[in-house]
């Protein structure tokens, strides 16, 4: 939810390392060569990708100073659908989200969260879909990937459960061992 005007970068350029940018043929996880401490030295002619993307961080003000990615080391955004809550973790910072106070408040909103909406965390290739029971490790969510978390009823208890539709159609299920349909 949007709840003030939106906030500056003010030195940050995480977003520019961890998240993909087909344009440049950067990949994930390795700082962009136009980056600087500055910002964007190709800022005015910078890639489409680049200039439609605001982390979560900018527009949301429910989250506090401490959850600025250069401070938090993750940047987080929201899926197309505004159902899913994604978290890019550096990659050298690989335990970031799990450092308080932000696994706490994660797992807070995963207990929250109303049905079909999700909290996917991404570091490197590994990717984990966060329930307040458990981080359900799931297969990368790369691009045209789809991911749907629930729970299966199982006998004296509910089971967190993801599937995901990989960019080739496959679906994976999940629900504390992996199968491949
Ligand atoms: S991660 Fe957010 S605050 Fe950091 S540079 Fe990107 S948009 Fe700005
Ligand atoms: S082109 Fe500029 S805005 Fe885009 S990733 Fe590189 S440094 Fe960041």
């Amino acid at each position: 939810m949007q709840t003030g005007l939106r906030r500056t970068c003010e030195g940050c350029t995480l977003c520019c390392k961890v998240l993909r940018i087909d344009e440049l043929a950067k990949p994930a996880n390795q700082m962009c060569i136009h980056a600087t401490a500055g910002g964007c030295a190709i800022h005015g002619s910078h890639p489409e990708t680049c200039r439609v993307f605001f982390c979560l961080w900018i527009d949301d003000r429910s989250f506090g100073p401490e959850w600025k990615p250069d401070r938090s080391h993750f940047v987080m955004s929201r899926s197309a659908s505004g159902k899913g809550l994604f978290l890019n973790v550096d990659i050298d910072t690989p335990d970031a989200w799990k450092a308080e106070p932000y696994y706490s408040a994660l797992k807070r909103l995963a207990s929250g969260a109303r049905v079909g909406n999700y909290i996917a965390v991404s570091v490197g290739a590994r990717c984990f879909a966060v329930f307040p029971e458990e981080d359900l490790e799931v297969c990368d969510l790369g691009p045209g990937c789809e991911i749907m978390v629930g729970y299966r009823d199982q006998p004296g208890a509910r089971q967190p459960f993801a599937m995901v539709k990989v960019a080739d159609g496959a679906i994976h299920t999940y629900n504390g061992q992996v199968y491949r349909n």
